[in-house]
């Protein structure tokens, strides 16, 4: 008993001394250990500090509140029946992250704005420069679509809108499908670092009726301008397939997909204001809406019109026929670019209001691929598909090469499908397939020339093991 009351006395005496740290440092020294997991904090990490001196780990607390969630009982319910429980919920938890732990989000890389200076707009000739180093042929529709171009935008960046009134210069593109088109305008837009919305005429109908409103496509614009109403303003509306809204001849019907259409781009085409849903082809309750001035959008229509021919060799060989002058009558059946003839009354004849056709003053046609253009497109531009597929190859060190010939080739095999230079990337594909799948299993492969026989169907490519390569192929082709 006395020797209990010693000890006693002694600590007493130690912790008036200071030997004793007080209390609160010594629960620092301890690690906590989660209740749950029995973890120590070294281990499991941060703990939840719970009254009576529990602690559990962030895994365990955020196990417990998923076994709540995903059984079945109602906890709010079961807990608005118990009072002085609350329940924790994690998403208010959330918002009490402070400040300094909140990522910020990534700004975008501002680019530098081109702003379209009279200094900025790149000359015709470099325009089409540039369109040379992609686009194949079509020189005369090159160098149309520069001067009209530049024209356009140095009216935009000039505003000389209200003393002499420069014509906009929206155009009307006919040629076959597959010429390059769609491509032209895309890498003009790509050149001017301007907005582009591609639309396709069959898809709009009149307001009101299944299908996109007319003013949706100035929607895609400003989509593709990420909702930047000015840049939108001084961007490229392509429509393609245009040739389609010609007028139906013989119907009583309410053409709402037609001549309307053309009707209602009208007012589009010369400059309005119109209101757009931002994000969404349709006006409806639940998008917002802005204002979009159209009077600087280029609009350039595009399409293939083939009935056009006939239209445009009727009415020559009525005017050839007549008179002293009179020329055979099949003169113009065998003329391969007729399409370069048509005039206004041919375009009125086809089925297009008259009234469009005034606003799409510039009018011009591209031609049709022929075999050496079909050639060129595959190997010459800067994303040419050779040059893709002899870089996908020479990542594995392999060297891949065509024969002139077996170019040929592909491109007859092109030309037969009648759907342009679309055909190639198809056809090669196929080619390329097994040669592709091959080449990676075998390293001692140094070369592979596609040969006219593989094409054609009588023969293999040549396979070449690393130190045999050719290097100048043109004694094969
Ligand atoms: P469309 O005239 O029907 O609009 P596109 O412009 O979409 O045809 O052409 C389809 C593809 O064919 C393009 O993506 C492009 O790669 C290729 N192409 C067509 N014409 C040419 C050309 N003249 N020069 C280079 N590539 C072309």
């Amino acid at each position: 008993m006395s020797d209990e009351f010693d000890k006693n006395d002694q600590s007493m005496e130690e912790a008036l001394e200071g030997n004793v740290e007080n209390t609160e440092d010594t629960k620092d020294e301890y690690e906590k250990i989660c209740f749950l997991c029995r973890r120590p904090e070294s281990v499991a990490g941060q703990m939840i500090d719970l009254p009576n001196n529990i602690h559990i780990c962030t895994e365990c607390m955020q196990k417990s509140f998923d076994t709540m969630n995903q059984s079945n009982i109602n906890y709010q319910d079961l807990m608005s029946n118990m009072p002085n429980i609350g329940m924790i919920d994690l998403s208010t938890l959330q918002n009490q992250i402070p400040s300094s732990q909140r990522i910020k989000k990534r700004s975008k890389k501002k680019e530098p704005k081109k702003a379209l200076d009279l200094r900025n707009i790149p000359a015709p000739h470099k325009i089409k420069a540039t369109l040379d180093e992609y686009v194949i042929g079509q020189e005369y529709a090159k160098k149309v679509i520069s001067v009209a171009v530049y024209n356009h935008y140095k009216r935009v960046a000039t505003d000389t809108m209200d003393e002499i009134e420069i014509e906009k210069s929206n155009m009307l593109m006919i040629g076959p499908t597959g010429c390059g088109k769609t491509y032209l305008v895309k890498t003009l837009a790509r050149l001017l670092d301007v907005p582009l919305a591609i639309a396709d005429a069959t898809s709009l109908t009149e307001a009101g009726y299944i299908g996109d409103d007319i003013e949706s496509v100035v929607s895609k614009l400003l989509a593709a301008a990420d909702n930047d109403v000015e840049r939108a303003e001084q961007g490229i509306i392509f429509i393609d397939e245009i040739d389609k809204l010609a007028k139906k001849k013989n119907t009583n019907q309410r053409d709402v997909s037609g001549e309307s259409v053309q009707q209602g781009l009208l007012k589009l085409l010369e400059g309005s204001q119109v209101e757009v849903p931002v994000g969404a082809t349709s006006k409806n309750a639940m998008v917002p809406l802005t204002t979009v001035d159209t009077r600087n959008i280029l609009f350039i229509c595009g399409g293939a019109f083939p009935e056009l021919e006939n239209v445009i060799k009727e009415r020559l060989n009525k005017q050839a026929s007549m008179g002293f002058g009179a020329d055979l009558k099949d003169k113009y059946d065998r003329d391969d670019n007729i399409l370069e003839k048509v005039t206004v009354e041919d375009l009125r004849n086809f089925g297009m209001i008259p009234e469009f056709i005034g606003r799409l003053p510039i009018v011009f046609t591209l031609r049709g691929l022929t075999e050496d253009m079909m050639v060129q497109i595959l190997k010459e531009p800067k994303n040419a598909i050779l040059k893709q597929y002899q870089k996908l190859l020479a990542l594995d060190e392999v060297r891949l090469e065509f024969e002139e010939g077996a170019l040929r080739a592909i491109a007859r095999k092109a030309l037969e499908k009648h759907t342009g230079a679309r055909a190639l990337r198809a056809i090669l594909e196929e080619y390329m397939l097994d040669i592709m799948y091959e080449i990676p299993k075998d390293d001692s492969i140094g070369q592979v020339i596609i040969t006219k026989e593989y094409i054609e169907g009588n023969g293999g490519p040549r396979i070449l093991l690393r130190g045999q390569e050719i290097p100048q192929l043109e004694a094969h082709s």
